[in-house]
């Protein structure tokens, strides 16, 4: 006979894991109890040696499929006297377990949502210890109902059983509920059916747009296939060129719009359910959805949305939003400020505690490549085998975001939008108070950027606490170099729109030698004046205006403001950055004459969208200047200028050029084929990334790329927190 304590670590709890343990020790005839603790679960088990060493195997192998085990620790106790096995009440205390993520319907509640003989038929709130909310409800932990949105519902006797029957599926569901003790669906607007459900759909059918409440947030939908809605909803939510997502009833259906590889499939249909880029069917097909060969497609992820799926199988499924503030989460605020948008509301009463976007994603070289990492995910963690303890790093500003660190995990926030109102601020606010209470942080050490204004910065010194500023683009380094495990010397090819230099500037197309600690800048590009300003970033015309005056080829897109703008330039007080994003604008702004762009992004996403095959490239050369090697793209901006060519073999022979270039820089500076990272927001351009991916393995090149985090700001915070944690040591 044997007694062992164990001690498991991860994701054990709302998974099933206590029934399946309590399963499992009756199956092998084994006496003891489990409870939940601060950090996973404690076991004890007593039996022979053989079960209790088969026991300990099955664990691990035959855990339910929503369990992470991080860790099993054993330790030897004397015999006890046992009465069976069972199931102690939870044990308070140190808040360090970690959170599942928000879960689609699992199959098997799938099966009674849609049998007419089962007491939760058509519920849209059915859920079990498999599936369902989880983030988006928690307000504190341990994680138990009256910790979460669900308090306020009382379980019915029914119910209740299921909740205390250790046999049950529903054995300590959190959210478990019913038709009789569970929230509802109301509907607000013309259709008089009895069921709200029933009024949505018909508003729907007939090209009408509906806010719907979600799991994260509500979102606002309208017939996929219905091109006058589409614009209606476009119009009405002022979103002119921005692709919108749509949700699909199943695979099949996804077929009739887009080509899926098997990645993709499976990325699709997982308990995860993330918006999924994949490329039309017919490229051209669509355009109202998304002007680019590409659209965003998602399944359904809750009971409500697979009901809705049966009866109106492909609907636009946009956040509900208004300009840059984040998602919408409570039913008055949607009810008041979505009036305007909506023409019908189908809302629940149980609350959104943590707002949550869908995630954003594409497949590359076979494996996700993050865009926007939220819904599904969050709260993840990155788990290695160093102590992170107390560090708290704020991220950017552009895509808000933050890390913290406790024991060997990092934790990231969810997608957060850009920092640019109080709403927003609000949001990572509310986010991080979250997280804190969650993994029961405290931090010893912030982590900010180097930008002296950034609501992060100013936060961070507000902590009171020691703080360290990391380069921006530094961050966007270490952050590739962290989940590639990579802790040598590498060499940095990081593109973006902007960050704070070393030096003061805006830098943006960078080429870095560097480690987790240190870098030194090696190369960039020429840099771009920036006529007027912030106001060129929407105004890409200004960008066209400088490439074309600094290259001798004066190209007015604005005639009657050129005196204006001209007289701006070289000015004491006007910026200049050396920013990869800025030459894309330019570029796309003077072979298209476009003057402004709609959102953000457009100009690479377009230039990638309109290139034609090619292999050509423009004539460019290097300069230079205080040890650092410039790209100088004026003979670029020159040839295009004068060469009578398509606008779409101008695209491709610009991608071609930086991809040239970028090779060339890397033979200059980094002989020793260091391994090369590839990092910020330029690498969600596909032709950028896979040219580059492919040449550098060409030239036998160790090349990375993200596999955790986005390539853009949203990045920012694992790098802050990696760079940190090596510097504190
Ligand atoms: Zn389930
Ligand atoms: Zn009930
Ligand atoms: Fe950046």
């Amino acid at each position: 006979m044997i007694h062992l304590k164990l001690n498991i670590n991860g994701i054990v709890q709302g998974v099933g894991f206590r029934p399946f343990v309590h399963r499992l020790a009756k199956e092998h005839g084994l006496q003891g109890c489990a409870f939940n603790n601060a950090s996973g679960i404690v076991i004890h088990i007593q039996g022979t040696w053989e079960n209790v060493t088969v026991f300990c195997e099955e664990l691990s192998t035959k855990a339910p499929h929503l369990a992470r085990i991080e860790s099993i620790s054993k330790e030897e106790k004397p015999l006890q006297k046992w009465s069976g096995f069972t199931i102690l009440d939870s044990k308070n205390g140190l808040h360090q377990t970690l959170i599942s993520p928000d879960i689609a319907p699992c199959p098997e509640c799938i099966k009674e949502l849609m049998d007419p003989d089962n007491r939760r038929y058509h519920y849209p709130f059915i859920n079990c210890t498999n599936c369902g909310p989880r983030y988006t409800i928690i307000k504190d932990i341990p994680y138990d109902r009256q910790n979460t949105t669900m308090a306020p519902f009382k379980l019915c006797y029914e119910c209740a059983k299921e909740y205390q029957d250790i046999e049950d599926r529903r054995y300590h569901a959190q959210p478990n509920a019913c038709e009789k003790c569970g929230p509802h669906l109301s509907y607000i607007g013309n259709q008089k059916e009895k069921d709200p459900l029933d009024n949505a759909i018909q508003d729907l059918r007939s090209g009408k747009i509906v806010a719907i409440k979600g799991i994260g947030g509500f979102h606002l939908a309208c017939d996929a296939k219905n091109k006058d809605a589409v614009q209606r909803l476009r119009m009405r939510k002022q979103r002119e060129a921005k692709p919108l997502a749509i949700m699909v009833k199943d695979i099949e259906c996804a077929l009739e719009f887009v080509q899926l590889s098997a990645k993709e499939k499976e990325l699709l249909i997982s308990s995860i359910r993330p918006i999924v880029l994949c490329k039309k069917k017919d490229p051209a097909s669509y355009k109202e959805l998304s002007h680019t060969k590409e659209i965003g497609i998602l399944l359904p992820y809750s009971p409500l949305h697979i009901l809705l799926m049966e009866k109106c199988p492909s609907l636009v499924m946009t956040s509900a939003n208004l300009a840059d503030t984040p998602v919408i989460i409570h039913n008055d605020e949607a009810l008041h400020q979505l009036k305007d948008i909506a023409d019908s509301f189908l809302i629940h009463d149980r609350d959104i505690e943590n707002r949550l976007d869908d995630s954003l994603v594409r497949i590359v070289l076979d494996r996700p490549y993050f865009i926007r990492k939220s819904r599904g995910y969050t709260p993840y963690s990155i788990t290695k085998p160093d102590n992170f303890s107390a560090i708290l790093a704020l991220g950017a500003h552009q895509k808000g975001s933050f890390a913290l660190g406790k024991d060997n995990h990092i934790f990231l926030s969810p997608y957060i939008g850009a920092l640019e109102n109080m709403e927003t601020w609000d949001h990572y606010l509310h986010a991080l108070k979250t997280y804190r209470k969650l993994f029961d942080f405290n931090e010893d050490l912030v982590v900010c950027d180097k930008h002296p204004d950034y609501m992060t910065t100013h936060y961070a010194k507000s902590l009171g606490i020691e703080t360290l500023s990391v380069q921006h683009h530094h961050a966007h380094m270490a952050s590739c170099m962290f989940e590639n495990d990579l802790d040598e010397e590498c060499f940095g090819i990081i593109w973006d729109g902007t960050g704070y230099g070393e030096d003061g500037g805006l830098w943006g197309g960078e080429f870095l030698m560097g480690d987790r600690k240190d870098f030194r800048r090696m190369g960039s590009i020429r840099p771009i004046p920036l006529i007027g300003n912030e106001k060129a970033i929407v105004e890409i015309g200004r960008i066209g205006l400088a490439l074309s005056l600094e290259a001798g080829q004066e190209i007015l897109l604005f005639e009657k403001e050129k005196q204006e703008l001209l007289k701006t330039i070289g000015m004491p007080h006007s910026l200049s950055c050396t920013s990869m994003g800025r030459l894309f604008d330019g570029f796309y702004s003077l072979i298209t004459s476009k003057t402004k762009r709609r959102y953000e992004g457009e100009p690479p996403v377009s230039l990638e969208n309109m290139a034609a095959q090619t292999d050509k490239t423009y004539p460019y050369s290097f300069y230079i200047q205080n040890g650092i090697r410039y790209f100088d793209w004026k003979e670029m901006i020159y040839t295009a200028l004068t060469e009578a060519e398509q606008p779409s073999i101008q695209a491709k022979k610009m991608m071609n050029t930086l991809i040239e270039m970028a090779i060339d820089q890397v033979k200059t500076l980094n002989p020793k084929k260091k391994p090369v990272v590839l990092s910020g927001g330029c690498f969600q351009n596909m032709t950028i990334l896979h040219g580059l991916i492919e040449k550098l393995m060409q030239l036998h090149y160790p090349v990375f790329w993200h596999r955790e985090v986005s390539c853009n700001d949203e990045g920012i915070a694992l790098g802050q927190l990696a760079i940190a944690h090596k510097r504190r040591k």
